[in-house]
C-alpha cells in the first residue's frame, strides 16, 4: 500500500472501522509492528507499549518502535515494556499488521513510514481531528482525549485486563495529553480513577514525565524566555506570544526540557495564541501551537503543513527565524 507526505491529504481516505473490527484485526494478526510518531510523547509512547505488552503476552511476535530520536527521552524510560524498543534500522521489512498509534500522518512515522509498504495490513489508531486515514483500516476517536484512551476501549472489547503494568502505560499517555486533566473532557477522571485502582503510583509517573529537568533547563529558560515576543494585535486583537528555542540554547539538553516551554508560553494571559519555533537543526524548526479559547490551531498548523488538535497543533518548516515568525503571523491573520 501507498503512503502520503505529510502535507499531502490521502487520495481516498478509507472510512473509519467500528471497534469490533479493529479487535478482529488485531486479534487475528500473526506478527506486528507498532509505530510511534518522532520526537514520540507519553500518548504515542504509552500506546505503543501498552499494545506491544499485549501481543507479547499473547505469544505474538512484535517491535515497537519510533524513527527519531535515536534514544528514548529519559522521562519514558522506566515505563514498562520498553524492552519491546528496537532501533528503527531493525524494523522488521515486512510484518502482517501494522499499527500506527497516535500519528495524524504518515509523515508523523517519519522514515518508518516506508514500513507501511511491506505491511500485509495496517491499522491506525489515533485521536487527531486532522488525521489523514493512511491505514488500510482506521479506528479515530477524535473526541478521545489521548490514544490510550482509546487503547483502553479496545482492550474493554478485546477482553485484555488492564493490570497495573498496562495502566501504568495508558495513564502516562491520559495525564500528558489532559495537560495533567488541566483540559480532560467527559470521562478522563474517570478513566484516571480506573487506572490509578491497579495500584500504579500516578505521583511518581507524573514527576517522572512532567516534573523532572536537569538544573541546565533553568538557564536554558532563562535565556528562551527573555526573548520571548508578544503580538497583541494578532488574529483580530486575541494576541499571539512566541519564543525561539535555538538548537545553542538547547545544547546537552533532553526533549522534554525543549517540549516544556511551551507550557510555560502559552500561559500568557494577553495572548489567545501561543507558539515555541524549537530549532532542530540550522533553519529547520518544528513549531509546537497552543490556543485557549477560540482560535482553532490545528486550522493554522493544517494551512503550514502539520495537523494536531484544536488547542494544540504543531507543524514543521524551515528558514530564518525571522520568516518562519513571519509565516506563522501570515496564516494567523
Ligand atoms: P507538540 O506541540 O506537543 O509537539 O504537538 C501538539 C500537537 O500537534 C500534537 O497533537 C501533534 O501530534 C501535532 N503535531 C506537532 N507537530 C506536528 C507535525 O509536524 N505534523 C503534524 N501533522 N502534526 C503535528
Ligand atoms: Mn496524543
Amino acid at each position: 500500500m501507498t503512503h502520503c507526505p505529510d502535507t499531502a491529504p490521502a487520495p481516498i481516505a478509507p472510512p473509519d472501522l467500528p471497534l469490533q473490527e479493529a479487535v478482529d484485526l488485531l486479534d487475528g494478526a500473526t506478527s506486528v509492528t507498532i509505530l510511534c510518531h518522532v520526537q514520540p510523547d507519553a500518548d504515542t509512547v504509552g500506546s505503543g507499549l501498552a499494545l506491544g505488552t499485549v501481543f507479547a503476552r499473547r505469544g505474538t511476535p512484535v517491535q515497537v518502535a519510533f524513527a527519531s530520536p535515536s534514544e528514548l527521552p529519559a522521562s519514558m524510560a522506566t515505563l514498562p515494556g520498553v524492552d519491546l524498543l528496537v532501533p528503527a534500522d531493525r524494523v522488521a521489512h515486512e510484518v502482517d499488521l501494522l499499527v500506527a498509534v497516535d500519528c495524524g500522518s504518515a509523515g508523523r512515522l517519519g522514515t518508518l513510514a516506508s514500513r507501511l509498504d511491506g505491511a500485509r495490513r495496517s491499522l491506525v489508531i489515533d485521536h487527531h481531528r486532522s488525521n489523514t486515514r493512511f491505514g488500510t483500516f482506521n479506528l479515530i476517536d477524535d473526541a478521545a482525549v489521548s490514544t490510550t484512551a482509546v487503547l483502553t476501549e479496545v482492550f474493554d472489547r478485546w477482553g485484555v485486563p488492564i493490570d497495573a503494568d498496562l495502566a501504568h502505560c495508558l495513564y502516562a499517555g491520559l495525564v500528558t495529553d489532559t495537560g495533567s486533566f488541566r483540559w480532560g473532557g467527559p470521562g478522563s477522571h474517570a478513566l484516571a480513577e480506573r487506572l490509578l485502582a491497579t495500584g500504579i503510583d500516578a505521583a511518581a509517573i507524573t514527576r517522572r514525565l512532567l516534573d523532572s529537568h536537569p538544573f541546565g533547563w533553568l538557564p536554558m529558560l532563562a535565556s528562551v524566555l527573555a526573548s520571548a515576543e508578544l503580538f497583541p494585535a494578532a488574529r483580530d486583537g486575541r494576541g499571539l506570544v512566541h519564543a525561539v528555542i535555538r538548537c545553542t540554547d538547547s545544547a546537552g539538553l533532553g526533549a522534554e526540557e525543549i517540549e516544556s516551554v511551551i507550557d510555560i508560553v502559552r500561559t500568557t494571559a494577553e495572548a489567545e495564541v501561543a507558539a515555541v519555533f524549537k530549532e532542530t537543526a540550522p533553519q529547520s524548526w518544528s513549531v509546537s501551537l497552543r490556543s485557549k479559547d477560540d482560535v482553532d490551531v490545528a486550522a493554522v498548523a493544517e494551512r503550514l503543513g502539520g495537523g494536531g488538535h484544536r488547542f494544540a497543533a504543531g507543524y514543521t518548516t524551515s528558514g530564518s527565524s525571522a520568516d518562519v515568525v513571519a509565516a506563522l503571523r501570515e496564516a494567523l491573520g
